[in-house]
């Protein structure tokens, strides 16, 4: 069987819903469809969310009410009067149920982290009852299964951690039945709930991490992404002028360029499936004749450069000097102990003999962090800085790869250059407006011209 998500801007619209049945339709393995909420439905939920708890009823209750009519009119995907009115009645029930949920916290003015997962969650509620809905419209026997059924996690609302033994056996009790019957199962991602039925999610982007949790599961023999380009990219393509395809990659490759920025997959997507050893191919709904990028264990090695480069902006570095003259023992403990109190990941550290440089994504514990910090050692912090960094299993074992990665950022003020144990990536630090030309530059040297296109496959973004 094969797991088929489709994300945000595969459902988002009926052109894109007409795409998607047809895709579905073609496929004639045992499949299980999971879908993201129609795009731009998750932020537009999450700014109903932050209306109601500036006690703002009118401004959510309209937010909500955008929302239901975006969604109501999606109903026109399906053909069938009775079918169509069906799923009229589900997406005004749905949609009511918000706005009184919303209205009610508006008057109180608070919306905790677990309020915040009951009203996000609709947006996958809605549109996998969307997507089963024109399935079944077109023939598909495809009934909607409850996320919230199907994904056990933990209590942690907003960024939840699915609870695998749990899962594996609701998925073997309400899927595989199903898809042995014929049955295309549509579930929505992102949305899980806790043993006690409390609604939760998994972190923006999760709906990938669904795919994965559900694909090991039910072992599947591959997660397929579906997504608006062409598979994983040779670097951003909001960043780069003409990136080209990847067509394989290791999982190690592909959870570095996830966690670096390739917001093409969720960074804990991977884990399930590398666990198992399911391979993830991602895919474009525009264009579902190409072939896109199969993601391995050991994808077979071509080229002599990095695999793809990968970029985060607005972060903020933090250089922390110990205040006594040698590095004691102990101080780097001491520093880490802080950044774990304050429940911030650190995405690049570098040390030298008396202090160390982190940077961090999330601003929120900043002021704490310096506090504690300064109890100790010198501390400064610079904003507005960014993370370039070439991935590539050649990195293991081409020794001057790295070199040639510092050679064509030549002349680039450098703030920290790291590259990881696993040496499948090279990482650099630099102000955060030198990004685009760094990865410009390491764009036209890996991967322009003749030699960097032979046999790669060009790309077009739909
Ligand atoms: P979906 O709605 O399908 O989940 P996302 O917006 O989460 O789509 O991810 C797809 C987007 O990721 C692409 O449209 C692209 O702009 C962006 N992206 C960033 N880096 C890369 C990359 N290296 N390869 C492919 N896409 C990338
Ligand atoms: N809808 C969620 C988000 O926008 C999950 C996803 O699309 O993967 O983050
Ligand atoms: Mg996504």
């Amino acid at each position: 069987m094969i797991v088929m998500k489709f994300g945000g801007t595969s459902v988002k619209d009926i052109d894109a819903v007409q795409r998607l049945v047809k895709v579905v339709a073609r496929e004639r393995r045992p499949r299980l469809v999971v879908v993201s909420a129609l795009a731009g439905v998750t932020d537009a939920l999450l700014e109903a969310a932050r209306l109601a708890e500036e006690g703002d009823a009118t401004g959510a209750g309209q937010a909500v009410r955008a929302l239901h009519r975006r969604h109501e009119e999606m109903a026109a995907v399906v053909r069938g009067t009775q079918r169509r009115a069906d799923l009229l009645a589900t997406i005004d029930a749905l949609f009511g149920e918000l706005e009184s949920i919303v209205r009610a916290l508006a008057v109180v003015e608070e919306v905790s982290p677990r309020s915040k997962d009951t009203i996000v969650a609709f947006g996958e509620l809605a549109s996998s009852r969307i997507v089963a809905a024109a399935l079944e419209d077109a023939n598909v026997p495809a009934p909607w299964l409850d996320a919230r059924v199907v994904l056990v996690t933990d209590a942690q609302h907003g960024a939840a951690q699915a609870d695998r033994q749990a899962t594996d056996d609701r998925l073997r009790s309400l899927v595989s039945p199903r898809l042995a019957d014929g049955l295309v199962p549509v579930v929505g991602g992102f949305v899980g709930a806790t043993p006690s039925g409390l609604t939760t999610t998994l972190g923006r982007g999760g709906s990938d991490y669904s795919a994965a949790l559900f694909g090991a599961g039910l072992a599947a023999d591959e997660i397929q992404i579906w997504t608006d380009v062409d598979g994983m990219l040779t670097a951003d393509p909001r960043v780069v002028a003409e990136p080209r395809v990847v067509p394989q990659l290791s999982f190690d490759e592909a959870s570095e360029l996830a966690y670096f920025g390739a917001k093409v997959l969720h960074p804990s997507t991977i884990l399930p499936a590398v666990g198992l050893g399911i391979p993830v191919r991602i895919l474009n709904s525009h264009r579902p004749e190409k072939a896109g990028t199969l993601v391995t264990r050991s994808p077979p090695d071509g080229g002599d450069g990095p695999t793809a480069i990968a970029c985060k902006r607005g972060l903020t570095r933090i250089d922390i000097t110990s205040t006594r003259m040698l590095m004691a023992y102990g101080f780097l403990r001491r520093v880490f102990e802080v950044f774990e109190r304050f429940r911030t990941p650190v995405d690049v550290v570098t040390t030298s003999e008396v202090s160390v440089s982190v940077t961090i994504d999330d601003r929120r514990g900043l002021e704490g962090i310096v506090g504690e910090l300064s109890a100790f050692a010198d501390v400064a912090c610079e904003d507005a800085m960014a993370i370039v960094c070439a991935v590539g299993e050649r990195l293991r074992t081409d020794t001057r790869l790295a070199t040639r990665v510092l050679g064509a950022l030549d002349g680039l003020p450098l703030a920290m250059v790291s590259q990881g144990g696993s040496r499948t990536n090279i990482t650099v630090v630099l102000r955060d407006a030198d990004a685009p030309a760094a990865m410009e530059r390491l764009h036209r040297r890996f991967f322009e011209g003749e030699a960097a296109h032979a046999g790669r496959d060009a790309v077009a973004t739909a």
